[in-house]
């Protein structure tokens, strides 16, 4: 297994917002987290890439024990994340934005380069604009885009489609696709639930901080208690 997260609780002052989540992603996968507004998605994620500290419980990567690894050896070791909300830096032109992403490494990442602009024509166009200056799609491109620079094993994609018009969240769905094809698992959070379960391979429901569901992703879009809850019904 490459990633596994064992009965993990987090919490926030004494607010658990993780009450024991255990999920598993293996090599080449894409698994889904799926969950109403507060759920616990992003603790989750953050947890993971070692942005929250755990109070109970273990995380593994690659068989390796990394619950108290330090978040920037956690990056090294091969965990990638592209957070919510951007947080690109708006003074930096793109291609400065994604150098950010490989600072930590020491060996070349010119390849790596060339493949995130190959994925992301628009950035390759917009190299030299500010990353402030993009829009709200393109700077998730580039969001994901510099997670993709630290070559990472797995790749925690926080709410890729957020803010998005349709034709792009189609895009950014197909880029998921994409990068899991050329060799990325992912471990993906959406709101957008039934287009994350079209893409996912398993997936996982949250609920007010533990896991409820898990299963392939197939059978959850199929699933009349899953589609009530998070597929509005239809
Ligand atoms: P959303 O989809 O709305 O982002 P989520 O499933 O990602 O939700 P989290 O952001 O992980 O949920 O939040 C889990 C719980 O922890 C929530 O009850 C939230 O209010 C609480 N929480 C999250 N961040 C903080 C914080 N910085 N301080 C206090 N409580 C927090």
């Amino acid at each position: 297994m490459l990633l596994e997260v064992n009965d993990i609780h987090v919490f926030y002052g004494k607010v658990a917002a993780l009450r024991g989540v255990s999920l598993e992603v293996d090599e080449g996968e894409i698994v889904a987290l799926i969950g109403a507004n507060g759920a616990g998605k992003t603790t989750t994620l953050k947890t993971i890439s070692g942005l929250r500290p755990l109070s109970a419980g273990r995380i593994s990567f690659q068989g390796k024990d990394i619950s108290r690894v330090p978040a920037h050896k956690r990056a090294q070791l091969g965990i990638g994340q592209a957070p919510e909300g951007r947080g690109i830096f708006p003074g930096m032109t793109v291609e400065e934005n994604l150098l950010m992403g490989a600072y930590a490494r020491k060996e070349d990442h010119s390849k790596d380069l060339a493949d995130v602009y190959e994925m992301f024509p628009r950035l390759a166009e917009r190299k030299s604009q500010f990353g402030g200056t993009m829009s709200g799609g393109e700077q998730q491109m580039l969001t994901i885009g510099r997670a993709l620079m630290t070559n990472p094993k797995v790749l925690l994609l926080d709410e890729p489609s957020m803010g998005l018009a349709p034709m792009l969240v189609a895009q950014i769905f197909d880029i998921v696709k994409e990068i899991n094809e050329r060799g990325t698992t992912v471990l993906l959070v959406e709101q957008n639930a039934h287009q994350a379960l079209q893409l996912a391979h398993r997936a996982y429901v949250l609920e007010t901080g533990a896991v409820v569901r898990s299963a392939a992703a197939s059978d959850l879009l199929h699933d009349p208690q899953v589609r009530a809850a998070y597929l509005g019904g239809d």
